[in-house]
């Protein structure tokens, strides 16, 4: 028998203090282990990027900061009419946990119903969205960043995720201290998103051949879930580093890092395996090596996969990011399927977004980002889901390998990204002249290594494209000081480096581009 007298537990706080009650505005000059560091909230403002938010913790941003960014965003939230609902979660990093409470601190202050589905994959935060009918997210994650980092994944209009818009808006609020605290937050703990999120993906047909899969985690949050839901689909798992551990001590869990593909690469081979699947550190992406070992890039597993879907979905459209291969226009298989694909801007807030509001099938983003909107997925980037639209590719193959699959492609002749120095201050302006040069040449019908223009895409710097499909890009990097050229051509290396030295000649018509990092 409880003592607690319990006809008096219901009660009704009133708050002592009328009026304005605010946290203080953050500053962004305070040192961990001083005074002001424990009394005042610290943000710097580098931590809000173009879609996220990242800071080195608590070196640029402590608990009450953390606090701060929670109430900006019910002003966010706010200002566009948006429900104060929003799932939280965290991945799996020592301090993870601890950012999160103090984020959740901070959006109860500003009024949130707050949906805490605690450790979760991005992914898994934005099902959640979808599962329980919730309008915001806010995943605490690095990704796959070394460790001292953190960061949040917000969107406010799933399947979305913030864009530049939401991020500059949040940063003005937040570091000019322009919150208010609310009545009416609240905390609803949800225990079993995991099972929930796992459940959506494994119900469904097994894999008629049971593939032999090395899932590499990188020792990251993925490792609690994707090895699990292979399994569960008719997969036989070959885990590599899936076990949690926050200091990762083999590598970061980064499918782009050297280290993680030879791991993967070098236990496909060990095993014989049929394919290498490696996941980043929030599980939003998937790296892919093939059964011989060799990396296969993510713009090439695009190409594959829009193969096997538009085999199955007439006039499929797809999306891809305008640094990415000319395959999925040249490609004979992906035109006899009737496929069609936009390139549009780089940048995986871009793609989601374009792929949504555009009803294409898929959006591939050279990062490894992949978007599989309805009937294939909700339209956010899963890289559980990515890896088992792989698996089913090549169980409806079964007289093919991955390396068979990948081999099928025309060959093309593709460059590095190249990037040539240019100052901050200068680098679109000299695109912004590169692209009226070729605008020119376009109009007129001046020919570039024996060919004419046929296509001049211009929402990101410009990709021109000849003829024969070969193709060169000029962009300005969205976070150095440098431009980005890439070059590709499907019918010879010829024809690829006569693109390039055309590029290369009109660079050097500017003498405010500096020297390339590498040249073809
Ligand atoms: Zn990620």
């Amino acid at each position: 028998m409880s003592s607690f007298p319990t006809e008096k537990m219901n009660f009704v706080i009133t708050p002592r203090v009328k009026g304005p009650v605010m946290l203080p505005k953050p500053r962004a000059d305070l040192e961990p282990n001083t005074l002001e560091f424990e009394r005042l909230p610290l943000v710097k403002p580098t931590g809000f990027r173009e879609y996220d938010a990242r800071w080195l913790f608590p070196e640029e941003i402590n608990l009450m900061g953390l606090n701060a960014v929670g109430l900006g965003m019910a002003k966010v939230f706010e200002s566009r009419n948006v429900p104060k609902r929003i799932i939280v979660g965290h991945d799996y990093r020592w301090y993870s946990s601890a950012v999160k409470q103090a984020l959740i601190n901070g959006l109860i202050g500003g009024g949130f119903e707050v949906h805490d589905i605690g450790l979760a994959l991005s992914p898994m935060a934005y099902f959640a969205q979808f599962d329980r009918e919730v309008e915001g997210v806010a995943m605490v994650t690095a990704s796959h960043n070394d460790n001292g980092w953190c960061g949040i994944k917000m969107g406010l209009s799933r399947p979305l995720t913030f864009g530049p818009d939401e991020m500059s808006q949040l940063k003005n609020i937040v570091l000019e201290g322009d919150y208010e605290i609310k009545n009416g937050g609240s905390y609803i703990f949800v225990p079993d998103m995991a099972e929930r999120y796992i459940k959506s993906l494994t119900d469904r047909p097994q894999l008629k051949n049971p593939l032999r899969v090395v899932a590499a985690c990188g020792n990251g949050t993925a490792g609690a879930f994707a090895p699990q839901v292979l399994e569960a689909v008719g997969c036989k798992v070959i885990p590599l580093n899936t076990e949690l551990d926050h200091s990762f001590p083999n590598h970061n869990p980064n499918p782009e890092d050297l280290a993680m593909l030879h791991a993967l690469a070098d236990k496909v081979k060990e095993t014989g395996a049929d394919v290498g699947l490696a996941f980043d550190g929030d599980g939003d992406r998937c790296g892919v090596v093939d059964n011989l070992g060799n990396e296969i890039y993510a713009d090439t597993v695009g190409v594959m996969l829009a193969r096997d879907i538009s085999s199955r979905f007439e006039n499929a459209k797809f999306v891809v990011d305008v640094k990415s291969t000319g395959l999925f226009l040249t490609d004979p298989v992906l035109k006899a399927n009737g496929a069609t694909t936009d390139y549009w801007k780089t940048g995986h807030s871009y793609i989601k977004r374009y792929s949504y509001e555009n009803k294409a099938l898929v959006g591939f983003e050279k990062s490894g980002h992949f978007f599989f909107n309805p009937p294939l997925g909700y339209g956010y980037d899963d890289g559980i889901v990515a890896a088992l639209a792989v698996c089913d590719m090549l169980d409806r193959n079964l007289d093919k390998s991955m390396a068979d699959l990948r081999n099928a492609l025309p060959k093309t002749w593709q460059s590095p990204t190249m990037s040539p120095k240019c100052a901050d201050e200068e680098k679109y302006d000299v695109v912004d002249k590169i692209i009226a040069h070729y605008k020119s040449q376009f109009e007129t019908g001046a020919k570039i290594a024996g060919q004419k223009i046929v296509e001049l895409i211009t929402v990101n710097g410009v990709r021109i494209v000849l003829e024969d499909g070969t193709w060169g890009l000029i962009r300005a990097s969205s976070n150095k000081p440098e431009l980005v050229i890439v070059v590709e051509s499907p019918t010879s290396e010829e024809n690829r480096n006569a693109i390039f030295k055309d590029i290369d000649m009109q660079l050097a018509r500017h003498p405010r581009v500096g020297a390339f990092n590498q040249k073809i």
